[in-house]
């Protein structure tokens, strides 16, 4: 399996690379790790005339930390170096997990977390977590910078709100509430790099006395077009006591808000059933971690 024929540009500034975008918008394409736009390219699902690497700009990389503000990821930051930050595994531990299940080895040390989101598939690793987490992207081009939540950014399977010219260029990260806790779940057949079936992350906070919420952000992946924001489970969680009642609730209102579909990966019976299994598991674990925060 060959690509076609295209011109490949390496630039190192990010001036350079907007420019570039900017010039020969939909004949090119991105690349940062390839790990996904390669495999498409292959399968002759898209065959740009240019491809851009983005990836030996150094102000697109990197991640920082500032107490009390938050982080900044650069978009070419690969996912192992997200799997094995220390701070992104002390503040942001849904998405250190997320990273570290994403594909296997080789895989995290080519991709990006940028394509990852950028790739917009459904069953994406990364932004499930990251939208738990309150992310933002910023898009940049030769015009300037724009802020969006990553949930606005991602608007389906394979959509962006990118424009012509424009290159996802870091996420910012709020700083975490400091009684707040973070979790991932997933279900696939892991060890043989399968597609997840289902995840989902919880960004969660009990009140002072450690029964109470205070504070759930649900999200769901691969049950819906995007990572799916749920409603109805802070509706009925914040404000009440933990309790195993109120999570059966939380299960059912879940399942009722995911969306899934049938395809080679799992049924949408199967899916449905894992939506109550993963919510029933993530709540349980973010409620005991939450008590010892
Ligand atoms: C064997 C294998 C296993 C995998 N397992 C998983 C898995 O378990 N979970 C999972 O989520 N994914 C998985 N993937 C998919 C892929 O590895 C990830 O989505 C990865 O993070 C993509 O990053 P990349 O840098 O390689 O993206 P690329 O392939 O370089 O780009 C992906 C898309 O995003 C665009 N793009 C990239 N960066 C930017 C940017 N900064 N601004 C604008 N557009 C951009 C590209 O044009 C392209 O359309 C797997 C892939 C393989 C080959």
């Amino acid at each position: 399996m060959y690509t076609n024929e295209f011109e490949y540009l390496a630039p190192t500034t990010p001036a350079e690379a907007f420019e570039l975008v900017g010039r020969l918008g939909s004949k090119a394409r991105i690349l940062a790790g390839g790990t996904d736009l390669v495999v498409l390219m292959k399968d002759k699902l898209t065959s740009p005339e240019y491809v851009i690497d983005i990836k030996n700009i150094k102000e697109f990389k990197g991640i920082k930390y500032e107490l009390g503000k938050g982080m900044t990821i650069g978009a070419t930051t690969k996912i192992s170096e997200v799997q094995y930050s220390e701070i992104v595994q002390e503040k942001y531990p849904a998405l250190a997990y997320a990273a570290s299940q994403l594909g296997g080895t080789q895989v995290r040390h080519m991709g990006t977390i940028g394509g990852n989101t950028c790739n917009a598939s459904p069953s994406g690793e990364t932004p499930t977590p990251l939208v738990a987490l309150g992310a933002k992207v910023v898009l940049s081009s030769a015009a300037g910078e724009r802020e969006l939540p990553l949930e606005d950014f991602i608007t389906g399977v394979r959509r962006l709100d990118l424009k012509e010219g424009e290159i996802l260029t870091r996420f910012i990260l709020p700083e975490p509430s400091p009684k707040s806790v973070s979790r991932y779940t997933y279900a696939g057949a892991r060890d043989a790099m399968e597609i997840d079936c289902v995840n989902m992350a919880v960004n969660f906070e009990l009140e002072d006395d450690k029964e109470t919420i205070k504070y759930v952000k649900f999200v769901l992946g691969s049950v819906f077009i995007k990572p799916l924001v749920s409603k109805e489970v802070p509706a009925l969680l914040i404000g009440q006591k933990f309790s195993d009642a109120l999570v059966e609730k939380a299960v059912a209102a879940a399942q009722g808000e995911a969306k899934p579909i049938s395809d080679v990966r799992a049924s949408e019976w199967y899916r449905n059933e894992m939506v109550g299994n993963l919510t029933r598991r993530l709540l349980k674990e973010a409620f005991a971690a939450a008590r010892e925060v």
